[in-house]
C-alpha cells in the first residue's frame, strides 16, 4: 500500500497553497463533490485518468482516502470502507474523524494518540488504530498530514487509511506463542516464571505462601525413542490435559519443554494437602494412555518446595524445587519430595557416588550373592538370584536400590549389566548340579538391541546351558508394547533363556501382557505380599488370581520378600509355587552356597518371626524439645505419625507439653504419656504426613515472616522451671 498513498502525499504538496478548505478530492469527481454538495470543478483528462485509478484503488480495497476540515469532521471517505463501518460515506460526513476509531490508550499502545496529533497538527504515518464501531473489529494504518492556506491557517486535513487485521491478529499469534507452548496451550517457561516472579513479590509483602511443584515424567525417553515423535507428542497432549483435571487454573500450569512442567500453588503450604495432590497426579499420570492405537504407560516424578519457607525469590524456590525432584527421582522414580536442606547434601553425595561407580567395576569393588529360590512345598532350593553388592572404600556396603538407578542415568547400566551377567553365568558353571541363576536386567539394557548378543556370548563363554540362565524383567519394558519389545522378547527366547517378570505389583499391574509376553515365571512384589497380610486387604484375592491365570499358562510363582511364618503360611495357602526370602535364606555368597550345594540336595528349613512386625520408623535424630524457653537436645528413637519416643531429658512428668522442632521451620506440640527415666513416649497434637519418601513431615511449618516478628519481641517470655539433661547419657 505504500506506493499510491505516497503518490498522494506528493500531490499534496504541490496543491496544498491553491486548493483551500475544498480538500483534495474535491477537484476529482462528482461522487466526492456529491458528498460535499460543492459544483464540479472543470476536469481535464489527465486529472480524469488520475481519477479513474484512483476509483480503481479505493475500489480494489486495498487502501481508502480521507479528508476532513480544519475542525476534523469528515469531508471526504471512500465509500466501501464507511461500509465495512456500517455506514455509507454520506453519513460519516460531518463526524469527527477521530471518533472513527477507539482511544489508543484501551489497548496499551504506547504512542501519540490520533486526536494528540491532530490538535499539534502534525503530520502522522501508519498510526495503527482500532475501529471504534461495533462488529467491526479491524484494525487500520492510518496516514494523514494537515494541509493549510496561503495565509497558513490549517485548511483540513487529508490522508489514507489500509487494513492491516490480518497482520495485526498474526503479531498477535506471535506473541501468544512467545507465552504458551504451542504443543499443549500451556503457559510456556517465559509465562510461567514472569509470573511466579510478580506472584512472589507480591506475596511477600502480603506475607502469603505459595508452592510450587516441578514434575519430570518417567521413562518418557523412551517412548520417545521406541513410539517415534508424533507419539511422543501426543503423549505430552494428553499428560496436559491430565495435569489440568487436577490443577484446575489453567494459567498456572506450564510445560517448561521436553517432558518438564511446572504448577505454580498459590497460598498452599499445607503439606498434607500438597502431598495428597502430589499424589493424584502420579497416579492420574500413571494410567496407561492409548497414542496412535498403541498403549503406552509412564511415570511421573514430582518435587515440591513452598514459598516463603524454601525460597522467597523465584530462582532459589525453583532451584530447591528442583533438587526436591531430583531426589524424588533418586529415590525411585514415580514419587514427590519436599524440598529440605539436607538435600544438597544427597545431591552432592550422588554425584559423588557417580564418579566413584564409573571406576568401581575396574577396581574390583563389585560383587555378586545369591539368593535362594526355594520350592514352597518340598523346601528344596530351585535356583538362586544373582543380586549385585558394592562396597564401597569409605562408605561400604552400598544398596543397589540406591546405585542402580544412577547407573541407569549415568550410562553405566550396560558395561556393569554385561559384567553381571558374565560373572554370573562364570560362577553358576561351578556350581555341582543344576541350579539355576537368575539376573536382573534393567529396561535400558531390554531397549539396546545388543543385548542377546552380550547373553549368547556371556552363555558361549563360559558353558553355562542356555535353560539354567533365567534373565528378570520389570514391568516397565511395556510401557510402550511395540515391535521391538516383541523382537526383543523373541530373540531372547531363541537363546532358550528362561525369562521371569520381576516386581509383579509394583507398577500398572496388567495381567494382559502376561499371556502375550513369554514369560516362565512371574515374581511378586514383596510390597504386594505384604500388603495380603493386612486384614481386608484384597491382594490375597488378586495373588490367587495371579496364581490361576500363571498355572494355565504354564508359568510359576514366586513370592519374594518373605520374612515372616504368617507370611509363608499364607503364600502356600495361595498355592504360589516358589519363595524368595528371608524366612529361608538372605542373599550369600558364592563360596557359601558352593558349601551348601555341595552337600546334595540344597533343602532350608524356614525361620523367622511369627508375625511381621508392622513398620515403625526407628531412627536416630537429635532434636530439640522446647519447653517454656528451655530448648533440649533429643533422639527421637521412634517416629510415627502420631507419636515419638524420645531419649535425653529426666524424670519428665505425664502430661507435660513440649514444642518439638524437626528443623526449618517443623513445630509440633507434644504432650508425654509415658515416662521412665531418660525416655518419654509423646504424642502429638496434629498428626504428621508422608514426606513422599517414606519419612514423616509437620503438615505446616512456621512461616520466616513469624520467626522474624516473633525475634523481636523475645526476652518478655517468663522462665519455666527446667528439667535435667542426661549428663551422663550417650547416643548408642
Ligand atoms: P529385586 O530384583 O526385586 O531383588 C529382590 C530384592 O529383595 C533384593 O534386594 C533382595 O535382597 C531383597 N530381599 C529378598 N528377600 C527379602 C526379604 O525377605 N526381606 C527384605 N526386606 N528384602 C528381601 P537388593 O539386593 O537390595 O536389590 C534391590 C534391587 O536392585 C533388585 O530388586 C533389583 O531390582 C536391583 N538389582 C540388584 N542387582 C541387580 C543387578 O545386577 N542388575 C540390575 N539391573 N538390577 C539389580
Ligand atoms: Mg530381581
Ligand atoms: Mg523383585
Amino acid at each position: 500500500m505504500d506506493m499510491p498513498s505516497r503518490t498522494i502525499s506528493d500531490d499534496r504538496e504541490e496543491g496544498a497553497a491553491d486548493e483551500g478548505s475544498r480538500g483534495f478530492f474535491g477537484k476529482f469527481g462528482s461522487r466526492m463533490s456529491r458528498q460535499r454538495g460543492d459544483a464540479s470543478p472543470p476536469v481535464n483528462l489527465h486529472t480524469r485518468d488520475a481519477l479513474l485509478l484512483l476509483q480503481n484503488y479505493e475500489e480494489s480495497g486495498r487502501g481508502w482516502f480521507w479528508a476532513t476540515d480544519a475542525n476534523g469532521r469528515i469531508t471526504y471517505i471512500t465509500d466501501t470502507v464507511a461500509k465495512l463501518m456500517g455506514r455509507s460515506a454520506n453519513e460519516l460526513v460531518g463526524t469527527a474523524f477521530t471518533e472513527l476509531f477507539l482511544p489508543v490508550d484501551s489497548h496499551g499502545e504506547r504512542q501519540r494518540t490520533l486526536p494528540f496529533l491532530m490538535t499539534k497538527q502534525s503530520k502522522f504515518d501508519e498510526l495503527p488504530l482500532r475501529s471504534a464501531f461495533e462488529g467491526d473489529d479491524r484494525w487500520w494504518a492510518i496516514s494523514g498530514s494537515p494541509h493549510f492556506d496561503a495565509n497558513g491557517r490549517l485548511g483540513g486535513w487529508r490522508g489514507s487509511g489500509t487494513d492491516i487485521t490480518a497482520h495485526r491478529r498474526s503479531a498477535e499469534d506471535a506473541s501468544r506463542l512467545a507465552m504458551y507452548d504451542s504443543l499443549t496451550g500451556l503457559a510456556n517457561r517465559f509465562n510461567i516464571s514472569k509470573k511466579l516472579d510478580t506472584t512472589l513479590s507480591a506475596f511477600a509483602q502480603q506475607q502469603r505462601s505459595c508452592a510450587i511443584m516441578l514434575l519430570d515424567l518417567d521413562r518418557f525417553k523412551q517412548v520417545n525413542d521406541t513410539l517415534g515423535h508424533p507419539a511422543g507428542d501426543a503423549l505430552l497432549k494428553q499428560v496436559a490435559e491430565r495435569l489440568l483435571k487436577i490443577v484446575r487454573d489453567k494459567e498456572m500450569v506450564s510445560r517448561l519443554g521436553g517432558d518438564e512442567f511446572q504448577i505454580i500453588l498459590p497460598d498452599i503450604e499445607d503439606r498434607g494437602r500438597l502431598g495428597d495432590m502430589a499424589s493424584d497426579i502420579i497416579n492420574s499420570l500413571s494410567q496407561p494412555y492409548s497414542v496412535e492405537g498403541s498403549r503406552c504407560i509412564i511415570g511421573v516424578s514430582v518435587g515440591v518446595a513452598i514459598a516463603p519457607f524454601d525460597g522467597q525469590t523465584s530462582d532459589d524456590l525453583v532451584r530447591n524445587a528442583d533438587l526436591a525432584l531430583y531426589a524424588a527421582k533418586g529415590n525411585g522414580r514415580g514419587r514427590f519430595s519436599f524440598y529440605s536442606s539436607d538435600l544438597h547434601q544427597s545431591a552432592e553425595d550422588r554425584r559423588v557416588l557417580e564418579e566413584d561407580l564409573r571406576d568401581a567395576l575396574a577396581r574390583g569393588e563389585m560383587e555378586l550373592s545369591y539368593q535362594p529360590v526355594v520350592n514352597a512345598k518340598s523346601n528344596t532350593v530351585t535356583g538362586v538370584e544373582a543380586l549385585i553388592r558394592w562396597t564401597h572404600p569409605d562408605r561400604g556396603v552400598i544398596s543397589p536400590g540406591l546405585f542402580i538407578p544412577i547407573a541407569e542415568e549415568a550410562n553405566l547400566i550396560w558395561p556393569l549389566g554385561e559384567w553381571v551377567l558374565r560373572k554370573a553365568c562364570e560362577d553358576a558353571v561351578r556350581w555341582p548340579g543344576d541350579l539355576r541363576v537368575a539376573v536382573n536386567v534393567s529396561p535400558i539394557q531390554f531397549a539396546n538391541a545388543d543385548l542377546p548378543k552380550v547373553v549368547a556370548n556371556a552363555l558361549a563363554t563360559t558353558g553355562l546351558p542356555a535353560d539354567r540362565l533365567e534373565l528378570e524383567i520389570t514391568e516397565s519394558v511395556f510401557l510402550a508394547d511395540s515391535k521391538e519389545t516383541a523382537q526383543m522378547f523373541k530373540a531372547l527366547k531363541g537363546l532358550g533363556v528362561r525369562l521371569a517378570l520381576d516386581d509383579f505389583g509394583t507398577g500398572y499391574s496388567s495381567l494382559g501382557y502376561l499371556q502375550s509376553a513369554p514369560f516362565d515365571k512371574i515374581k511378586i512384589d514383596q510390597s504386594f505380599v505384604r500388603g495380603a497380610t493386612v486384614p481386608g486387604s484384597r491382594n490375597g484375592a488378586i495373588i490367587a488370581a495371579i496364581v490361576a491365570l500363571a498355572e494355565a499358562l504354564e508359568m510359576e510363582t514366586t513370592a519374594e520378600g518373605i520374612e515372616s511364618l504368617d507370611q509363608l503360611d499364607l503364600i502356600r495357602k495361595l498355592n504360589v509355587s516358589h519363595v524368595q526370602g528371608y524366612v529361608y535364606s538372605k542373599p550369600v555368597s558364592q563360596n557359601e552356597l558352593i558349601e551348601h550345594a555341595d552337600a546334595g540336595s540344597w533343602t532350608i528349613k524356614p525361620a523367622g518371626p511369627a508375625k511381621q512386625r508392622n513398620d515403625r520408623f526407628s531412627l536416630f535424630r537429635k532434636v530439640g524439645a522446647v519447653h517454656g524457653n528451655h530448648r533440649y537436645s533429643v533422639v527421637i528413637r521412634n517416629l510415627s505419625a502420631t507419636g515419638a519416643f524420645i531419649e535425653g531429658i529426666l524424670d519428665v512428668p505425664v502430661g507435660t507439653q513440649f514444642v518439638i522442632d524437626f528443623g526449618e521451620g517443623q513445630l509440633v506440640t507434644a504432650t508425654v504419656r509415658r515416662s521412665m527415666n531418660h525416655q518419654q513416649g509423646v504424642q502429638f497434637e496434629q498428626s504428621l504426613v508422608s514426606d513422599g519418601n517414606g519419612g514423616l513431615c509437620t503438615r505446616h511449618r512456621v512461616s520466616p515472616y513469624l520467626i522474624a516478628a516473633a525475634a523481636q519481641q523475645s526476652g518478655s517470655q517468663i522462665a519455666l522451671p527446667a528439667f535435667t539433661t542426661t549428663s551422663d547419657w550417650k547416643p548408642a
